[in-house]
Parts: C-alpha cells; sequence; structure tokens
C-alpha cells in the first residue's frame, strides 16, 4: 500500500511477519536487539497475557517488555479452545489489580500512590481493543479483582498502534 504524506510516496507494508526471526525478540536476525534490552527488576509483578494471534505480530512490544522486566511473565490464551485458567496468578503475596477501562476502574496514578503491605501484581491484557476485553469478560476467575485504567491524556504519547491514530491515517 503507498500513501501520500505531503508530496513523497510512502510505502506501506503489511506484512507481519518475519522470516526466520530471532526466537526472543521477534525482530529480523539482522535486527535483533536483544543484547541491549535492559533488565529491570521492579516490586511490581507484571503479566500480560497475550492472544496467541497478537504474540505472532513482530510489533509485539509485550514480548520484549517481559524480556526486560525480570519480575514478569506471559501468558498466551486463545491456543485452544478451553480458556486458561488464569487462578494461579491470584496468589496471597500480591495485590492483584487488572489494567482494564471499566466505569469503576481507578487511575493507575492514584494507585501507585496509596501505601500498601503488599507490592502489587498488574495483570495487563495485550491486543487490540476486542482481544482485551474477552480477558476482563470471559475470565470469572478475576471478576472480584479491581480494574485500573490510563486516562486518555495520559496514554496518549505511549499509545502507537493505528487503532487510535486519526481516520485518515489508518491503512
Ligand atoms: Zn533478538
Amino acid at each position: 500500500m503507498t500513501l501520500a504524506l505531503g508530496s513523497i510516496p510512502v510505502k506501506i507494508s503489511r506484512q507481519r511477519k518475519t522470516k526466520n526471526p530471532c526466537q526472543i525478540c521477534f525482530l529480523h536476525q539482522d535486527l535483533c536487539i536483544c543484547a541491549v534490552i535492559p533488565r529491570l527488576t521492579l516490586a511490581t509483578r507484571i503479566v500480560l497475557v497475550v492472544h496467541a494471534k497478537e504474540l505472532k505480530r513482530t510489533t509485539n512490544t509485550g514480548r520484549l517488555a517481559v524480556q526486560a522486566l525480570v519480575n514478569s511473565e506471559m501468558i498466551v490464551r486463545g491456543q485452544n479452545k478451553a480458556p486458561v485458567n488464569l487462578m494461579p496468578l491470584l496468589q496471597d503475596s500480591y495485590e492483584t489489580f487488572l489494567f482494564y477501562p471499566s466505569a469503576e476502574a481507578v487511575e493507575l496514578s492514584e494507585l501507585v500512590l496509596v501505601p500498601r503491605s503488599k507490592p502489587i501484581q498488574l495483570i495487563v491484557p495485550d491486543g487490540n481493543w476486542r482481544q482485551a476485553s474477552k480477558v476482563s469478560t470471559r475470565h470469572p476467575e478475576l471478576a472480584h479483582i479491581p480494574r485500573v485504567k490510563i486516562s486518555d491524556k495520559n496514554m496518549a504519547p505511549y499509545h502507537l498502534r493505528k487503532s487510535i491514530l486519526p481516520k485518515a491515517f489508518q491503512l
């Protein structure tokens, strides 16, 4: 697909798969960034819940986040018909929250200001809106887990997916 940005035609590749990618960062071998991924040890535990389809995308940044965050985990859902059981995540050693912008969700920035006796575990659905919402609605084990969100004004600099781009720029 070619878009015209001003007078400059820009070739946009819709190819999603990389041939023979690095099995860790999933980028092309010549572009592998594994050697420079920082290793960060946080008290907060991050658990990414990723749909199998999403994981195949070269642009899946969740894969990189799990490499960078020592205290993190990735759970892949959608590999077979039975839903993944997320109950083992709900340990007493953490206070768990689900990253999901429901009506009652509290701002993440407010959450971190409250002193806590336990570290936070943040379950983060990774994927498009439809995939992410299924993590909230199809897992009864998460029904009582409080939801947290980042408001639009805080999200803007970090949200790069085309789904929020102005209509004129969508592919
Ligand atoms: Zn790599």
